[in-house]
């Protein structure tokens, strides 16, 4: 089973670029950018992640303290580069990468050598590694309305490098409605459209309603608590709209997050895909070690695993000869494999 996973093309929806960072790579741009941090070497960094409180918050805490290590445009070069190469090793033939400008405009980084190096890196490993990938800039959702707006000023001369408008963050008490505006301008401008709807927040599943219903996104990151309420479940799957949950584990944990939900979600027939959200910042990786991780324990058959593989590259943003000739692929592989799609 592990080969047959390491071998399907994949496109990966749901993956932070300030989550890539490797222990190594967080002590190595710290001390090259002269960042105080609280650990010195790449073990005191794994010590962090697996001691870290567990929740969103605790999570968050840590993953921007590391990813402000990430300094100037030949950072974002040298992550982005080093990402697309991880890709490779995991037959990610596409990627759809979100960035958070805000987490690095206000620690005074423009936001033309953010998307500048992200963009270099990802054109040069796409040159080396045959990677496609697209951009998403997320909104820090504690943040003010007013600074989502500037960084939407921030990202026009850049419209035709960043494919579509996320959100992310802090979400108790930064509810999808607050940014109601926001959204409506970037659809204007005609950028795809998702949000994080995080799991087990207060109000999650009004959240993912505002989510449809207010900001007319095109996708849900995370979204698991949508089993809770039928009729939201019977308008996710009218509107056919992708969830891109992330069933991530730490050595602590037990074993993947969430996975008995995400299975209950994938046989209600919602469009869903496994992601890996932040892979350097998690035991579970990237998507070879993390499917094969999720695999078993939730009963997913190569048939469904295949199924999921073209779930994502159907929800993806690409358009319809691209993901035609992905899904193509995806199909030929099974089939060599004895595989029948469901
Ligand atoms: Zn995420």
């Amino acid at each position: 089973m592990r080969d047959f996973i390491a071998g399907l093309p994949k496109a990966e929806l749901h993956l932070h670029i300030e989550g890539t960072l490797r222990p190594e790579a967080v002590v190595r741009l710290g001390q090259r950018n002269g960042v105080d941090l609280p650990f010195d070497s790449a073990s005191g960094v794994v010590r962090a992640l697996a001691d870290r409180p567990a929740g969103l918050e605790g999570f968050l805490d840590h993953h921007y303290l590391v990813g402000d290590t990430i300094c100037t445009g030949e950072d974002f070069f040298e992550v982005t580069h080093e990402l697309l190469e991880t890709c490779r090793l995991n037959n990610i033939v596409y990627v759809e990468l979100f960035f958070d400008p805000q987490a690095h405009t206000s620690r005074g980084i423009p936001f033309d050598a953010v998307v500048d190096g992200i963009q270099r890196g990802l054109e040069q490993g796409r040159a080396d590694f045959a990677v496609d990938a697209n951009l998403i800039m997320c909104i820090n959702r504690e943040r003010t309305v007013e600074s989502a707006l500037e960084m939407l000023d921030q990202a026009r001369p850049h419209r035709d490098r960043i494919i579509g408008l996320g959100m992310d963050s802090y979400e108790e008490g930064n509810p999808p409605r607050k940014f109601v505006d926001v959204f409506a301008r970037a659809r204007q401008e005609g950028y795809r459209l998702t949000a994080h709807c995080d799991v087990d927040q207060t109000k999650s599943v009004q959240h993912i309603w505002e989510c449809i219903d207010l900001l007319g996104v095109d996708r849900i990151d995370h979204g698991v608590n949508c089993i809770e309420d039928p009729a939201l479940v019977a308008e996710l799957v009218r509107r056919d709209i992708c969830l891109t949950p992330c069933p991530v584990w730490r050595s602590t944990d037990p074993g993947p997050q969430d996975i008995d939900r995400i299975r209950t979600m994938y046989d209600l027939g919602l469009r869903i895909t496994l992601n890996s959200d932040d892979p350097g910042e998690f035991d579970s990786g990237y998507l070879t070690d993390l499917m094969t991780g999720v695999q078993d324990p939730s009963g997913y058959s190569k048939a469904d695993m295949t199924r999921l593989a073209i779930n994502a590259f159907e929800g993806s943003w690409l358009d319809r000869v691209a993901k035609d000739r992905h899904i193509a692929a995806v199909l030929e592989y099974a089939t060599s494999h004895g595989v029948a799609p469901t």
